[in-house]
C-alpha cells in the first residue's frame, strides 16, 4: 500500500469578463462546490468523484454557463458538452451536444463507466441517458431569464463574433480538478458552449486534451474559453505535459495559456492540480472564478483578475 497523500481540489467557474454584480455569487458558486469536492476527499474517496460532484453542484448553479443557466444556441435551444478524466490510465467519458439533460456530467461519468467509448453525441447520448436512468428535463427547466435577454440581444447585434464573447460579457463555463489520498488526479468540464453558436456545434469542452486532461504521472487540468482556440492549443494536455516535465504547476497552467496565446490568439484559462496537489490557475481574458482547498485544508477563492 502506498502511503495515503493529502488531496486537494481546485474548481472554476469560467474565464471572461465577469460583470462586478456577478463576482460574489461566481466565487460563492464556486466555493460550494470546492468545500462539497474536499468532503469527499478527505472521506478516503476517489478524485473522480471529488470533481464530478463539484461540476454537478455547479451545473445546478444559475450563476455558470452550464446545466441551468446555459447559454442558448443560434436558435434558442440547449445543448450541452461536458467530460470527466480519470488520471487512472487516462479514462474519460464524455456527451456532446445533449439537449433536456439538466447533470450532462453524471452522464458523462455514465459513458466512461458504462460504455466501451469516449464521447456520446446527440440523439445517442439522449437515448443512453434513458438507458441508465439520467432524468430528462424540459429545455425551459435550463433557460434563465439572463440568458434569454442574452439571445435576444446577440441575434440583433450582426458585428458580434465568439470571440469577443470571453472579452466582454459571456458566461462561466465549470470545471475542478482534483487529487485524492491515493495520489490520484481526475478533471471534469461542464458547459452550454458559446454565444450564438450553430446547432450542433462542439467546442473544446468534451474533447480529451482540450476541455480537461488527467494522467496520474503528471496531474490534471480543466480549461475553459474560446473553444476553437482551445482545441488547437489542446490547451489541458499542453498543460499536463508542462507537469510532466516537472514545471511547477502554476508555470504549466501560465505556459500552456501563453502559448495559446501567442500561437492561436486564443482566449481562456485553465486550472491544475501536480501529482503532488500543487494548484495553479492562468488566464488571459479579463477575469476567472476559482476556489481551491490545497493539501493544507486551506480555502482560498476569489475572481481571478488580469
Ligand atoms: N470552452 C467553452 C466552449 O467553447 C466555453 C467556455 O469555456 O466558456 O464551448
Amino acid at each position: 500500500m502506498t502511503k495515503p497523500v493529502k488531496p486537494a481540489i481546485i474548481v472554476h467557474g469560467g474565464a471572461w469578463k465577469i460583470p462586478k454584480y456577478l463576482w460574489k455569487k461566481s466565487i460563492m458558486g464556486c466555493e460550494d462546490a470546492v468545500k462539497e469536492g474536499y468532503k469527499i476527499l478527505i472521506s478516503g474517496e476517489s478524485a473522480i468523484k471529488a470533481v464530478t460532484e463539484a461540476v454537478r453542484i455547479m451545473e445546478n448553479n444559475q450563476v455558470f454557463d452550464a446545466g441551468v443557466g446555459a447559454l442558448l444556441n443560434l436558435i434558442g435551444e440547449v445543448e450541452l458538452d461536458a467530460i470527466v478524466i480519470d488520471g487512472e490510465n487516462v479514462t474519460s467519458g464524455a456527451v456532446a451536444v445533449v439537449r433536456n439533460i439538466k447533470n450532462p456530467i453524471l452522464l458523462a461519468l455514465k459513458v466512461m463507466e458504462l460504455t466501451p467509448h469516449r464521447l456520446l453525441a446527440g440523439k445517442g447520448a439522449e437515448m443512453f441517458a434513458a438507458e441508465v436512468d439520467i432524468p430528462k428535463c424540459k429545455t425551459t427547466d435550463l433557460i434563465v431569464g439572463r440568458e434569454l435577454k442574452r439571445y435576444e440581444q446577440l441575434k440583433k447585434n450582426k458585428k458580434f463574433k465568439i470571440p469577443d464573447a470571453f472579452r466582454d460579457k459571456h458566461g462561466g463555463t465549470v470545471g475542478a480538478v482534483a487529487i485524492d489520498i491515493n495520489g490520484k488526479v481526475a478533471a471534469a468540464t461542464s458547459t452550454g458552449g458559446v454565444p450564438k453558436k450553430l446547432p450542433g456545434r462542439v467546442g473544446d469542452t468534451p474533447i480529451i486534451g482540450s476541455g480537461a486532461f488527467a494522467d496520474n504521472r503528471a496531474g490534471a487540468a480543466s480549461a475553459t474559453g474560446w473553444g476553437e482556440s482551445i482545441m488547437k492549443a489542446a490547451l489541458s494536455k499542453t498543460a499536463c505535459d508542462y507537469l510532466a516535465k516537472n514545471h511547477l504547476a502554476q508555470r504549466s497552467a501560465t505556459l500552456a495559456v501563453k502559448e495559446m496565446e501567442n500561437r492561436w490568439n486564443g482566449l481562456g484559462g485553465v486550472i491544475v492540480v501536480d501529482k503532488k496537489g500543487n494548484p495553479g490557475i492562468a488566464h488571459n481574458t479579463p477575469q476567472m472564478a476559482y476556489a481551491r482547498i490545497s493539501r493544507a485544508g486551506t480555502l482560498k477563492s476569489g475572481i481571478a483578475t488580469r
